[in-house]
C-alpha cells in the first residue's frame, strides 16, 4: 500500500491471561476481524492488532499456585488465545504480548516522557485495595465499607510509596474531547456515563507499585528499582508500542487507531486514562472507542460454578464458525447485552441463512440452469426491474456508515433487505409463468437482477462470513475483492455477466447439538434433579409465580443517599402500619422530588438487605434498556397495598 493511502488501525483489547478464552473474547475479536476484513476490501491500509496482557499481581499469584514462574504461566495462557484465533482464521496483523521486550522499552520511554513533562510525581498512596481487581478504591466506593464494588471480595487497606500521574490536569481537556468528538465513544449512552464520571472530578492516578515484582520496571534513568509500572499504564501502551513507539517507529503512521474495540468493563480505562496518557505523550487520540456488552446464556449469567460457560470453539465446531460469527453480530445490539441460546442460533442459521440466502442462491441456480444453461446477463435488468434496483441501492448505501458506527446488528438487518427484495421479486413476477407466456427477456432479466443482488450481498457479507461468501461468489462466477467492491457497492453498478455453477447447499438445516464438557453436563443434570420444580424450558407454575408478593405502593418520601451516585432512599406506603424503606438504584434517572406522590410496583416479600449500611425492605419493579431506566407503574391510580397479579 502506498503511504498516502487512508489508514485503518483496528484493535481488540489485549486479553488478560488470568482466564482462558470465552465467548466475550471471541465476540470482541470477531467484531474487530470483521472491521479489518471490510477495511482491507474497501482499500484502506489496514493494521489489525490483538494480543495478551501478562503482568500484575494476579498473574504472579496464579503462577505461584501452579508451581510455575509468571512467564511460564503467561506463555501457556497466551498461546491458548493465539491458537484459538488461528483456528478461527482471525486475520490479525500482529499479536502483541506485554512481556515482549519492545513493548517494555516503549512503556519505559512513555514513563520518561511523562516525567519530563511534569505529569508524574512521587507520593504515598493509601487506599482500599482489591487484589482480585488490582484496583484501589476510595472509602465511598466500597460496598458495606469493606467490599470491592467490582467483584464483591474483601479489600484491605494498603499504604505504599507510589508515582502518580496527574490525571486531574487533563479533566477539562478530556471533557472538551468528549464534547467535540461526537463519536469518540460508542455507543453514545456509554459516552454520557463517562462524561458524568469525569465531571465529578478526577483524582491523580497511582501508576507504580512496590508490593509485587511481575511487571515493567521503571526506566534506569529514574533509578528506583523497587517500583513496577501499574498494569493499566503498561497494558494500554500496547496500542502504540505495537507500532514501534519509543523504539523503531516506522509503523507509527497507523496511529491514531480508527477503533479500539473493548468490553464495557474496561471502558473507564480506555475512555479516561488512555486519552489522558496520550495527551501527556502529545500523541493524537483514537477516532473511536467502542464498548460492547455482556453475553448471558439462556438468560442467565455465565459462570464456572453454574457450569454454563460457553466455549466458543465448541459452538463453532458444532454449528460452523461462520454461522456462529453471523449469529453473534446479528443477535446483539452493539453496546447492549446479548443472550446466547442454541435455539436463537439455530433459528438464525435455518431462517436467515438457510431460507433467505441459501434458498435464493438455489433458486437462481435452478432457474438459470433451466432457462439459459447457467449464463446470466445483466442486460435488460434496468429495463424491467428499475424499481427493485433502486430499493437495493438505497439499502446498500446505508451499510458502510452502520458498520463504522459499530451498528453491526443493523448492518446485517439492512443487508437482508436486498435478499427479501429478490425473494419477493421471484414470487411476484413468477419467472416460470413469464417463460410460459413467452416473456423470455423479462424472465432472463429477473435472473440478472437476482444474480446481482446475490453478488452485492456476498460482497457486503464477506467481512462477516469470508469463506461462505467466497463459495457464493464461486457459484456466481466472480471474485470478491476491491474491484468488485468498488463496482458493485461504491458505484452501484451491475456485473455484466455471470456463469452460474451448481454448488452444494451452503446452509444445511441444523438441529440442536449437545454442548459442554461431559462433567459440566452432569452438573446441569444434577442441578435439574435437585430443583425438580424448575422445568427445562424455564416455565413456572402459577403457584410459583404467586410466591412473589407484588403490591402497589405510593412513594411518600424520597431522599438522596449521601456519597452515592446511584442510590435513593425512599419511604413507600404499601398499606401497612408503617411505610417500607426501599433503597433503590435509580438516582441516575429520577430526581427525588419527581418521585414523591407517585405510584410504583413493590416486591413486598423480599428478604430485607443492607445497602450502604441502610436497611432496604423491598424492591421496585423497573425496566432498563440502553436508553435508561423506567419504573413500572399502574396505568391508573390504585389504592396502596393492592395486590398485583
Ligand atoms: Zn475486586
Amino acid at each position: 500500500m502506498s503511504d498516502n493511502c487512508e489508514k485503518a488501525y483496528i484493535t481488540t483489547p489485549i486479553y488478560y491471561v488470568n482466564d482462558i478464552p470465552h465467548i466475550g473474547h471471541a465476540y470482541t475479536t470477531i467484531i474487530a476481524d470483521t472491521l479489518a476484513i471490510y477495511s482491507r476490501m474497501a482499500g484502506l491500509d489496514t493494521f489489525f492488532l490483538t494480543g495478551t496482557d501478562e503482568h500484575g499481581q494476579k498473574i504472579e499469584e496464579a503462577a505461584k499456585k501452579r508451581g510455575k514462574t509468571p512467564k511460564e504461566y503467561a506463555d501457556e495462557i497466551s498461546s491458548k488465545f493465539k491458537e484459538l484465533w488461528d483456528e478461527f482464521d482471525i486475520t490479525y496483523d500482529k499479536y502483541i504480548r506485554t512481556t515482549d521486550q519492545e513493548h517494555k522499552i516503549g512503556v519505559q520511554k512513555a514513563f520518561e516522557k511523562m516525567l519530563e513533562k511534569g505529569d508524574i510525581y512521587k507520593g504515598t498512596y493509601e487506599g482500599h485495595y482489591c487484589i482480585s481487581c488490582e484496583t484501589f478504591f476510595t472509602q465511598t466506593q466500597l460496598v458495606d465499607s469493606e467490599f470491592c464494588p467490582e467483584c464483591g471480595k474483601p479489600t484491605s487497606v494498603v499504604q505504599e510509596e507510589s508515582y502518580f500521574f496527574k490525571l486531574s490536569k487533563y479533566q477539562d481537556k478530556l471533557l472538551e474531547w468528549y464534547k467535540s468528538e461526537d463519536k469518540a465513544i460508542l455507543p453514545k449512552t456509554k459516552k454520557n456515563e463517562v462524561m458524568r464520571f469525569v465531571e465529578d472530578g478526577l483524582d491523580d492516578l497511582s501508576i507504580t507499585r512496590t508490593s509485587f515484582d511481575w511487571g515493567v520496571k521503571l526506566p534506569d534513568s529514574v533509578n528506583d528499582p523497587k517500583h513496577v509500572i501499574y498494569v493499566w499504564l503498561d497494558a494500554l501502551m500496547n496500542y502504540v508500542t505495537a507500532l514501534g513507539y519509543g523504539k523503531d517507529e516506522k509503523l507509527m503512521d497507523y496511529w491514531p487507531a480508527r477503533v479500539h474495540l473493548i468490553g464495557k468493563d474496561i471502558l473507564r480505562f480506555h475512555a479516561i486514562f488512555w486519552p489522558a496518557f496520550l495527551m501527556s505523550l502529545e500523541l493524537p487520540l483514537p477516532k473511536h472507542i467502542a464498548a460492547h456488552g455482556w453475553w448471558t446464556r439462556d438468560g442467565e449469567k455465565m459462570s464456572k460454578s453454574k457450569g454454563n460457560v460457553i466455549n466458543p470453539k465448541e459452538v463453532a465446531d458444532a454449528y460452523g464458525l461462520e454461522n456462529f460469527r453471523y449469529f453473534m453480530l446479528r443477535e446483539v445490539p452493539f453496546g447492549g447485552d446479548g443472550d446466547f441460546s442454541q435455539k436463537a442460533l439455530i433459528d438464525r442459521i435455518n431462517s436467515d441463512l438457510g431460507n433467505d440466502l441459501g434458498n435464493l442462491l438455489n433458486r437462481l441456480i435452478g432457474m438459470s440452469g433451466k432457462y439459459s444453461e447457467g449464463v446470466v446477463s445483466s442486460e435488460n435488468v434496468d429495463k424491467y426491474y428499475s424499481k427493485e434496483l433502486k430499493e437495493v441501492e438505497e439499502s446498500i448505501s446505508k451499510l458502510e456508515p452502520l458498520l463504522f458506527d459499530m451498528q453491526l446488528h443493523r448492518y446485517l438487518e439492512e443487508l437482508w433487505r436486498p435478499l427479501s427484495i429478490a425473494n419477493k421479486a421471484i414470487d411476484n413476477y413468477q419467472p416460470w409463468n413469464l417463460m410460459k407466456e413467452g416473456k423470455e427477456e423479462e424472465a432472463l432479466a429477473l435472473n440478472g437482477l437476482i444474480a446481482n443482488i446475490l453478488a452485492k450481498v456476498a460482497v457486503m457479507l464477506h467481512p462477516v462470513m469470508p469463506k461462505t461468501t467466497q463459495k457464493i461468489a464461486d457459484a456466481l462466477g466472480f471474485i470478491i475483492n476491491n474491484n468488485s467492491y468498488v463496482k458493485l457497492i461504491k458505484n452501484y453498478e451491475l456485473l455484466d455477466k455471470f456463469t452460474i455453477k451448481k454448488t452444494p447447499p451452503l446452509f444445511p438445516r441444523v438441529e440442536e447439538q449437545l454442548l459442554n464438557e461431559p462433567e459440566q453436563k452432569e452438573n446441569r443434570v444434577q442441578k435439574a434433579k435437585n430443583d425438580k420444580k424448575e422445568s427445562s424450558t424455564g416455565v413456572i407454575t402459577i403457584d410459583e409465580f404467586f410466591k412473589t408478593e407484588l403490591k402497589i405502593g405510593t412513594i411518600i418520601e424520597a431522599q438522596e443517599v449521601p456519597k452515592s451516585k446511584k442510590l435513593l432512599k425512599l419511604q413507600v406506603d404499601i398499606g401497612e402500619d408503617r411505610p417500607r424503606q426501599v433503597i433503590a438504584g435509580i438516582k441516575e434517572w429520577y430526581a427525588p422530588e419527581d418521585l414523591v406522590d407517585t405510584q410504583v410496583c413493590v416486591v413486598a416479600n423480599l428478604k430485607p438487605a443492607k445497602l450502604m449500611g441502610m436497611l432496604s425492605e423491598g424492591m421496585l419493579l423497573a425496566a432498563k434498556d440502553e436508553n435508561g431506566l423506567s419504573l413500572i407503574r399502574p396505568e391508573k391510580p390504585k389504592s396502596v397495598g393492592t395486590k398485583i397479579s
